[in-house]
């Protein structure tokens, strides 16, 4: 059960960082004459320190706070260190230094945290309330290793009650060098940003006139859902899957039922409730909700039909749009929205069943992944924390389930050799379940997928098989996710593939380029050829030269780009270009439609 190792700490770098938060807070003041300063901490790849300034600073002035930062540098001021009893510590940050939001902590150090003193550092005539630790000297941070990148705005400890601060972030490392690579990697970062390439290569929109978080799918977005669809109708009804379709509003009670009213309701669209006469009955009971989930709806279609073991595993798969009320604060582009479409499904087994589907299922999510070459990704298995005092109202009360379904689930990733990381107290209410946590171009690191155990809500719907024994058994369930929902899996491969999509997942597949409007004829020809084979192609009609077209279908990302004139309408060929690459290469049309459309089959990534 090896663990994705933490990076160790660099000690060092450390304190470069916060020596140079020091050194920027220095420069800041003496540019910015009355500048107060908030916090100044070191963090992840650099620094930052907070200001309220006497007047608003744009980005065009952090070159000049360089510059001061860097002369402090040269000027090799070293760092004192010295302890003052509160009393003549106050005095010193509010007379000597003039800093109310530095009081306020040494306040808020001696009450609450019982320090009797508080920790200044000085160097050159510039003092911190600080706790260190620092470089010796100002001199011993390298001064072409860091760089002030951006300006924010920050409340005052986080609070938007509180003064809102102007938050300068620094950039810093050991050499000019891992600097230079790691802007280079932050600048790729944003050229992969799925919002700046979903809206260039015209893939989804969010628009004030239908709601925050609803994402509008253009036709570019439209044809990768359908793909994806496409895959999972394919590996799923390999895998014994069976579709169903329910609705997206539902009656209060089945809320009730599943137990997510009232622990959930916060996370829900507001009740729709039927008073007037001929729009449904009245009363709150008969209130519609926007479903934030599938898994009641699937409970409800088991229900409807009577089951013997032998049905069972019997899986019911669904791309089934739901809602949430996430807070507005969260969304971001694709990755948090409020109207989603998820790869879902729920599995119903015995008992004796559980392992085998649980790896079934495992299995099926690396399929997926290895199929999108995803690699940067490991699993954590959630579990519940018995000693948790709010352990009643976190779980189903059950340890004997509890017992059972962490340990199947735990053999099942160890017989599997899986890697895995543990997360006590964050399996879901009820039962452990296993994330597929990602991490983006970014770094970011976020849950892409998951595979739940479920020993308790199937009994809560009074769901049922007939064992061997003829007696009535509650099923297990199985809840999973692997693509997880259409927005954030899309952002996801959007941000992995840069825009360039494999050819089966390109929105537009093909763009044919007649060399000019003679051979209009036969690209026609052609497009008619392979939109017969399902290949969404294009035919470039425009006035613009054949260069200018080339451009535009690179720009667009297309994979293959078809330029035909005379010798390839003589000949019946195409002349091939791919995407990302330099040489083009002549073929006979018909072997071209031949070997295009093997590649979509195979999804071949080439
Ligand atoms: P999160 O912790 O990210 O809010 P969750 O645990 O509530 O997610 P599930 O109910 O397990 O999510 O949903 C399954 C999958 O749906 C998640 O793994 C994720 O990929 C996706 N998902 C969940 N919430 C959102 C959202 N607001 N926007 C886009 N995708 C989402
Ligand atoms: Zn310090
Ligand atoms: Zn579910």
């Amino acid at each position: 059960m090896p663990v994705i190792e933490e990076k160790p700490q660099d000690e060092k770098l450390f304190r470069i960082r916060h020596s140079l938060a020091h050194v920027m807070a220095q420069a800041v003041q003496t540019l910015y004459p009355g500048t107060k300063l908030g916090f100044g901490p070191a963090i992840d790849d650099g620094f930052y320190y907070d200001f309220i300034l006497p007047k608003p600073l744009s980005d065009a002035e952090l070159p000049a706070i360089e510059g001061k930062m860097r002369e402090i540098i040269a000027a090799a001021q070293t760092f004192s260190h010295e302890d003052l009893p509160l009393d003549a510590a106050l005095t010193r940050i509010e007379g000597q230094m003039g800093e109310p939001f530095k009081a306020e902590y040494a306040r808020e150090l001696a009450n609450k945290k019982g320090h009797r003193e508080i920790s200044f550092y000085t160097n050159g005539g510039f003092v911190d309330m600080c706790e260190g630790p620092h470089v010796s000297k100002t001199s011993d941070i390298p001064a072409d290793a860091f760089k002030l990148h951006s300006l924010a705005g920050a409340y005052w400890r986080g609070d938007e009650r509180n003064a809102m601060m102007t938050r300068i972030y620094g950039y810093a490392f050991n050499t000019k060098a891992e600097l230079d690579e790691y802007v280079t990697a932050v600048e790729q970062a944003r050229q992969r940003d799925h919002r700046k390439l979903g809206a260039e290569l015209r893939i989804y929109a969010i628009r004030d006139e239908i709601g925050k978080g609803l994402p509008l799918w253009l036709p570019n977005g439209a044809a990768i859902r359908h793909e994806l669809e496409k895959l999972a109708h394919e590996m799923e009804f390999r895998a014994g899957y069976k579709k169903v379709a329910t609705p997206h509003i539902t009656k209060r009670g089945i809320y009730e039922t599943s137990g997510h009213i009232p622990l959930y309701e916060d996370g829900m669209y507001p009740p729709m409730v039927l008073e007037e006469e001929g729009r449904g009955a009245g009363g709150p009971e008969e209130a519609y909700y926007l479903k934030p989930m599938n898994c009641p709806h699937h409970h409800m279609v088991f229900a409807s039909e009577k089951h013997s073991y032998r049905d069972l595993p019997l899986r019911y798969t669904e791309y089934g749009s739901v809602y949430r009320f996430e807070r507005a604060g969260a969304l971001q582009g694709l990755t948090r929205v409020r109207g989603m479409t998820m790869n879902d499904a729920h599995i119903y087994v015995t008992p004796e069943q559980l392992k085998e589907e649980f790896q079934a299922v495992m299995q099926l999510h690396e399929r997926y992944y290895s199929l999108f070459g995803l690699t940067n990704y490991f699993m954590r298995l959630s579990l519940w924390d018995p000693a948790d005092p709010k352990r009643g109202s976190k779980y189903v009360d059950d340890p004997e389930n509890w017992a059972l379904s962490e340990r199947l689930v735990t053999e099942a990733l160890e017989e599997m050799g899986a890697n895995y990381k543990l997360s006590p107290g964050e399996a879901a209410f009820y039962g452990p379940k296993v994330d597929f946590q990602f991490v983006t171009v970014t770094g970011r690191e976020f849950t892409l997928s998951t595979n739940q155990l479920d020993f308790a809500v199937p009994s809560r719907f009074g769901l049922a098989y007939t064992d061997k024994d003829g007696k009535e058994k509650t099923p297990y369930c199985i809840h999973r996710a692997p693509m997880g929902t259409h927005e954030r899996f899309i952002a996801f491969l959007i941000e992995h593939f840069g825009g360039a999509f494999p050819t089966w997942l390109a929105p537009v597949q093909v763009v044919i380029i007649p060399v000019s409007d003679k051979f209009l004829a036969y690209g026609k020809k052609i497009e008619a050829l392979l939109r017969e084979d399902l290949v969404r192609v294009e035919l470039d009609t425009s006035s613009a030269t054949m260069g200018k077209k080339i451009q535009e279908g690179a720009t667009r990302k297309v994979p293959i780009l078809l330029v035909v004139g005379g010798k390839e309408e003589t000949e019946q060929t195409v002349t091939v270009r791919r995407y990302g690459i330099k040489e083009q290469k002549a073929m006979p049309l018909a072997g071209f439609v031949e070997m295009l459309s093997q590649e979509i089959k195979e999804r071949r990534h080439v």
